[in-house]
């Protein structure tokens, strides 16, 4: 049984005294909630004082990106050793904002992955195609090559534990969901893949969430998909309310 992992992206938003009562609030929420796995991915200069206030509580801390080297001349970034000790437990990694505005490649996912698994960091790992490359009919080549050309330096060994966050970019921020019935074709596609690349035993251990305008209103009917595993949530996890209607949408029923 695959539990539901929900996690919040909160991308470039929120300072310091922001995100810590953004988190406390979430805290509160949803406190009692059992049967879904929760993260919150605030920006990096965020993760030590939101980890500190999320200490012995049921929501964990996640990166929104990660440097593949452990450390030197390389101005501005952050190694997965760092964002560990600061607090994180997951790492988003590929998520299409990076690469589509921070040159981010399969390669280079495929480095990130390799760097955060190295530092005991737990990875989500972003796929999915833009609007032309949906309209076009491709768009399962083009989230099956994502998938293995951001996963080709994982062993099937440690795979079980990976995340693979399915996002639309049509979807991403444009309030337009896939339907769960679209979901769900490029779910069980990216768990088929899985098989290939790993073992059928990995592959339906490893959580594949959905990422695109999700909202308290579509959550439960996308979760009751077969192949999806939960959420990652953007827009709608910068309000604590909405936050956490999400997160009780998703408990098994
Ligand atoms: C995201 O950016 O990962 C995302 C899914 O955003 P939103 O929920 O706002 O569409």
């Amino acid at each position: 049984m695959r539990v539901p992992f929900v996690a919040g992206n909160w991308k470039l938003n929120k300072t310091p005294t922001e995100a810590v009562e953004l988190a406390l609030e979430l805290r509160r929420l949803v406190s009692s909630v059992r049967g879904v796995e929760i993260a919150i991915a605030p920006t990096a200069v965020c993760i030590v004082p939101v980890a500190k206030k999320l200490e012995e509580s049921n929501v964990k801390v996640a990166a929104q990106n990660v440097f593949w080297e452990s450390g030197g001349a390389y101005t501005g970034e952050l190694s997965a050793a760092m964002l560990k000790d600061a607090g994180a437990e997951y790492v988003i990694i590929g998520h299409s904002e990076r690469r589509t505005y921070f040159g981010e490649t399969d390669e280079t996912v495929a480095k990130r992955v390799r760097a955060a698994l190295d530092a005991d960091l737990k990875v989500i790992v972003c796929i999915g195609e833009t609007l032309p490359q949906r309209d076009s009919g491709k768009f399962l080549d083009v989230v099956g090559s994502q998938l293995i050309g951001g996963l080709a330096k994982v062993a099937a060994d440690e795979a079980a534990e990976l995340v693979i966050a399915y996002e639309p970019v049509w979807a991403i921020g444009t309030g337009r969901t896939a339907s769960p019935e679209q979901a769900q074709e490029v779910h069980a596609y990216i768990r088929g893949k899985l098989v290939e690349r790993f073992d059928a035993q990995t592959a339906a251990a490893i959580r594949i969430q959905y990422g695109g305008s999700v909202k308290g209103s579509n959550a439960a009917e996308l979760m009751s998909q077969p192949d999806i595993d939960g959420a990652l949530v953007g827009g709608a996890s910068l309000e604590a309310n909405s936050f956490a209607d999400i997160i009780r949408a998703s408990r098994p029923q």
